[in-house]
């Protein structure tokens, strides 16, 4: 994709860098509870993700060479990523991993808050004790990532995406195949 993109890129790693702070300030307080570690896949698949985030993750591959590995998936659904259970892009992985394993908020169809967490954390926490400050709060940090993903969009010279469009991360390992 062609033109003035690094602006939007830009807003894209910030709210990264956001997200990374808040991600790592909430494992901190978790730390008891989370057994997230290299070697557990569970919340690994083929996730799709905004066009912004998608051409961020390929500059950044592109910049480091990335090469990618025999993909040892059996499953249509599993990441092309994940290589013996374990994230080959891990340091340029999309948001919705670096979110893996945490307590998430989200409003769902009916306007509700829901929690979600990863069964194999928080086996002894009570669930009651989750609150607005120990939790990730999903829907903040989406309202952000589709605002800058708006800018993105607007900004290309192709018009080749809409607001709504996902692309799933199959796509992006494309570009390495040689
Ligand atoms: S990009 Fe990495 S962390 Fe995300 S689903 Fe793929 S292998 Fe898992």
């Amino acid at each position: 994709m062609k033109s003035k993109l690094t602006d939007p890129i830009e807003k894209y790693r910030e709210v990264r860098n956001t997200i990374d702070k808040h991600v790592s300030a909430l494992e901190k307080k978790h730390n008891k509870h989370m057994v997230c570690r290299k070697g557990c896949d569970l919340c690994c698949m083929d996730y799709s993700i905004l066009p912004v985030e998608f051409y961020s993750v390929l500059k950044d591959l592109k910049s480091r060479n990335f090469t990618p590995e025999k993909n040892n998936q059996d499953s249509e659904n599993g990441c092309v990523f994940l290589v013996n259970h374990a994230c080959t892009i891990y340091a340029e992985r999309p948001m919705i991993c670096r979110t893996h394993g945490l307590p998430l908020i989200f409003a769902n169809d009916d306007g509700e808050f829901e929690l979600s967490a990863c069964e194999l954390n928080f086996t002894s926490f009570d669930f009651d004790d989750f609150d607005m400050d120990n939790t990730f709060h999903q829907d903040k940090y989406n309202s952000m990532l589709f605002m800058v993903n708006r800018e993105f969009i607007n900004a290309s010279e192709d018009k080749k995406f809409g607001e709504l469009d996902l692309i799933p991360l199959k796509e992006l390992a494309k570009h390495f195949i040689k």
